[in-house]
């Protein structure tokens, strides 16, 4: 019997003892109830490629800027009461890195490792792989935010597949004290999950296989790289590219998944994409129908709890579809997602 899995389902515990399924459809982190959802890693670094590329302006820094901002709660709020209080004591801070990069590895993010540390001055890692280089330097410098108490300014590198990120505290940056998660809205909802009996993770999440040393996730049916990722910082990172750039973006967000995930169901053949459910299981949403008719696609299918309006749209175009719908979603009240097909 293994300590770190489930016997039954095999899901790590890291996993189960930080997360919960809830009944409508919302999947969060049970400290403090941080939203996250489990996607398909090119679903989402694919999108922020494609709009630098589409764009042809360089996002990063809004990239790092963003999913910082968004990191620092998520440890904040991992790493919190008196567990946060000691884990933030000088000679003890490393070891609060040591449980991140634990953390990390779980949900599918990165192996890293900590190569250089002076608590309060400069922090230097590398990770290989990492699940996007950018949006991993704002992960470190969100985490050495929180455990530091102050604001660093990082450089990285990728250096073959190996990502290397050095930061140095700069206390002429300012602070932030009042960073807030925005959190997006939810409604009822009903998700019907057939729930592992040993740790009440929905048997859906035995399509994953947790790759723990090599710091990933795959789903089984078509071997993608599956990642766990906060959605109030996904959602950020895309609101600002909005802000920033344009309301082209929600369009480029919306194809792009279409595109993504259309090639994945060419490539594998259906599996595990036959209908809407999978977007239950990994936290993304709650259809009303789970297989729609094509009246039903014309007239619109709400995602209830959707985690993100183009992203969702997306998914169910290329799910539903065929090879070249005509498709587009409107929000009729905060928290669900109509999506119209065909
Ligand atoms: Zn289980």
């Amino acid at each position: 019997m293994s300590l770190t899995r489930c016997g039954d389902c095999g899901v790590p515990r890291l996993i189960s003892l930080m997360h919960r399924w809830r009944d409508d459809g919302i999947l969060e982190s049970r400290m403090g109830a941080a939203r996250g959802v489990f996607i398909e890693r090119d679903a989402f670094t694919g999108t922020l490629d494609g709009i630098e590329e589409a764009l042809g302006v360089p996002i990063d820094h809004i990239v790092i800027d963003a999913k910082r901002r968004d990191a620092k709660l998520y440890v904040d709020d991992i790493v919190s009461g008196l567990m946060g209080k000691v884990a933030r004591l000088g000679p003890l801070r490393r070891l609060g890195y040591m449980m991140m990069i634990q953390q990390a590895a779980a949900i599918g993010l990165a192996k890293a490792r900590v190569l250089e540390y002076e608590p309060g001055k400069k922090f230097t890692g590398m990770a290989r792989p990492a699940y996007h280089p950018v949006l991993f330097v704002g992960d470190v410098c969100g985490a050495f935010e929180s455990f530091e108490r102050m604001r660093a300014r990082p450089h990285y590198g990728v250096v073959g597949e190996t990502l290397y990120i050095e930061l140095h505290a700069d206390e002429s940056l300012p602070g932030e004290d009042r960073l807030e998660l925005e959190r997006t809205p939810e409604v009822a909802a009903r998700a019907v999950y057939e729930r592992c009996a040993s740790c009440g993770v929905p048997r859906r999440m035995m399509e994953l296989r947790w790759a723990l040393r090599e710091g990933k996730i795959y789903d089984r049916n078509t071997g993608e790289w599956i990642i766990y990722i906060d959605v109030e910082g996904l959602n950020t990172i895309l609101r600002e590219l909005e802000r920033e750039l344009g309301e082209t973006i929600p369009g480029l967000v919306a194809d792009h998944a279409f595109g993504y995930y259309r090639g994945l169901l060419e490539r594998s053949a259906t599996a595990g994409f036959s209908d809407l459910s999978f977007l239950t299981a990994r936290g993304l949403g709650v259809p009303e129908v789970e297989r729609p008719t094509a009246e039903q696609l014309a007239a619109g299918v709400d995602i209830r709890n959707a985690f993100n309006a183009p992203m969702v749209a997306g998914m169910v175009a290329a799910v539903c579809g065929g090879a070249k719908p005509e498709y587009g979603w409107d929000i009729p009240e905060p928290g669900i997602v109509k999506v119209k097909v065909g």
